[in-house]
């Protein structure tokens, strides 16, 4: 049986990731230290014996016995609202992080997987964006501690491949939604959904213009699964390319939810991107895969689960 390590097991994406690969046969130790991440989202697990959970900051040395085949390095705080309030320990994840993570899979001759971001591209002077596009990011605003930490991380991971063989893949993921974010997470579907559920005013940031585009949850896995048996070591972005404005969306969730909400409008957070879209060409042709879920049938499945929570 192989051995996966999912760093940020707990958290959203990580928790998903881990039901997959035990899905697929392997075995998995999580890692998280529990300051975003959460136990809940890993508790039906608990008592499979090819699962065990480590509770641990990555940023300090790893020590795992045994052999280990793949390491996906998925730990850090992901939502604004997170990594503004976490901006010491978000810069540490992504790079002292990083660093730890590169480290054991070079001690256990492993494959890595790093979970990169669409905000690598900042805010994008060309759209869509594809994979040879460097970026357009404010080095010393707000929004700079995750996205030069992840420029950092991906800049790392390229020379633990070059100069240690290290096999790495590198994940570009854009905005993904589903079951597990937090109702508190702060980014907008999980946001816009509660409000609409709770009767609260749905607050859209600026005029709603600015555009995201949204892939739900178990495209995204699929996707990232594909990525890390695939034999492509340079950053593949993973999302979905139906692009839609904000405002739109939060008009999307109150239909919906059938609530009674009503838009109210706050100041765009700074250095907020105008607009974000893969261009997944890479992800079709080199991985086969492309999102199947659409948007309407993934917000139906994330509602009842915040349905639920309340
Ligand atoms: N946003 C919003 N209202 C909210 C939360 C977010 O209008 O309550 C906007 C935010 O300004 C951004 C977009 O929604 O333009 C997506 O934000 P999110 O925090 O989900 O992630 P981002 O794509 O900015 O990393």
């Amino acid at each position: 049986m192989k051995t996966a390590v999912v760093t940020g097991g707990s958290g959203f994406l990580g928790s998903h990731l881990c039901d997959k690969l035990l899905s697929e046969g392997l075995k998995v130790i999580c890692i998280d230290n529990l300051i975003t991440g959460n136990v809940d989202n890993i508790s039906h697990l608990a008592g499979n014996e090819n699962f065990a959970f480590i509770k641990h900051d990555i940023t300090n040395y790893i020590f795992i016995p045994g052999k280990v085949d793949y390491i996906l390095h998925f730990a850090s705080p992901a939502s604004p609202v997170d990594y503004l309030q976490l901006p010491i320990q978000t810069l540490k994840v992504g790079s002292l992080g990083t660093h730890k993570a590169l480290g054991l899979a070079k001690e256990k001759k492993a494959r890595i997987l790093l979970a990169s971001t669409s905000e690598v591209y900042g805010d994008p002077e060309i759209h869509p964006q594809p994979e040879e596009y460097w970026g357009n990011v404010n080095p010393i605003g707000p929004r700079g501690v995750y996205d030069e930490a992840k420029r950092f991380a991906e800049a790392i991971t390229m020379a633990y491949q070059r100069y240690h063989n290290v096999e790495t893949r590198i994940a570009r993921i854009f905005n993904t939604f589903g079951p597990r974010m937090r109702a508190k997470d702060g980014r907008a579907i999980p946001n816009f959904i509660m409000q609409a559920l709770t009767g609260q005013p749905i607050t859209v940031y600026g005029d709603g213009s600015q555009t995201r585009s949204f892939c739900y949850i178990t495209d995204q896995v699929d996707g990232l699964f594909k990525l890390l048996m695939s034999e492509e070591d340079e950053p593949v972005n993973i999302g979905n390319p139906e692009e839609i404005p904000l405002i739109e969306i939060a008009k999307e969730i109150i239909e919906l939810t059938n609530s009674k909400s009503k838009i109210i409008f706050e100041e765009l957070p700074v250095n907020d991107p105008k607009v974000r879209q893969p261009d997944i060409t890479k992800a079709r042709t080199k991985l086969g895969w492309e999102p199947k879920v659409n948007r309407l049938e993934g917000l139906k499945k994330t509602i009842q689960y915040f349905k639920e929570l309340i």
